[in-house]
C-alpha cells in the first residue's frame, strides 16, 4: 500500500487530527464537493495566495483572499476576489477610484472565468456594480441641496450649487 493512501486513512480515523478544541465545537458548515475541488484548484494555481473561510467574500492586501462557506456565487466571488489580489489592489483614495477598481476587477474575473472554465454571469457582475453606482451616488450628495458634490480628495467634497466643501 502507497505511504500516501495510509496517511489519509489515519487522517480519516482522526477528525480531531487538526486541533484538539474541535472536539466541543458544533459541526461547521461545509464546502460543497464541486467548491471544494474548484477551491482546491485556484488554490493550486495561485500559491502565493492565502485562502481562509469567513462570513463574506472578502480580499485583504496583500495576500489574503475570505470566502464565504455558503455562497450560490462560489466559483464567480472567488475569482473575482483573486482579480483584486492579482491587479494589487492594495489601496483606493476615492469613492470614484474604488468603482474603477472594481470595474477592473469584474474584467479580470471575466478572463480568469475563461482560463477556469467557468461561465461568466455578466448580469451578476453588472448587479455588483451597480450596488458601488448607487453607493457612490448616495455618498456624494449634497447635504443642503441635494446635488451631487465633486469629490476633491477622499475626505472633501465639494458641491457647485452651493459653493460649499464639505469634510467627510
Ligand atoms: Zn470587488
Ligand atoms: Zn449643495
Amino acid at each position: 500500500m502507497p505511504a500516501s493512501s495510509a496517511f489519509s486513512d489515519n487522517l480519516r480515523e482522526n477528525p480531531s487530527f487538526s486541533s484538539s478544541s474541535d472536539a466541543s465545537e458544533k459541526p461547521k458548515p461545509r464546502l460543497s464537493a464541486d467548491n471544494l475541488a474548484f477551491l482546491n484548484k485556484i488554490i493550486t494555481a495561485f500559491p502565493d495566495l492565502v485562502f481562509k473561510p469567513n462570513k463574506k467574500f472578502t480580499f485583504r492586501p496583500k495576500k489574503t483572499i475570505y470566502y464565504e462557506i455558503k455562497n450560490d456565487h462560489f466559483p464567480l466571488l472567488l475569482l473575482h476576489e483573486t482579480a483584486h489580489a492579482l491587479l494589487n489592489h492594495y489601496s483606493f483614495d476615492t469613492s470614484l477610484e474604488r468603482l474603477t477598481i472594481e470595474r477592473d476587477a469584474w474584467e479580470k474575473t471575466r478572463s480568469l472565468c475563461k482560463k477556469f472554465a467557468q461561465p461568466f454571469d455578466e448580469d451578476f457582475a453588472e448587479a455588483n456594480l451597480n450596488t458601488y453606482r448607487d453607493w457612490l451616488h448616495q455618498k456624494t450628495l449634497c447635504k443642503v441641496c441635494g446635488l451631487t458634490c465633486l469629490e476633491v480628495s477622499s475626505t472633501t467634497l465639494f458641491c457647485p450649487f452651493c459653493q460649499k466643501t464639505y469634510h467627510r
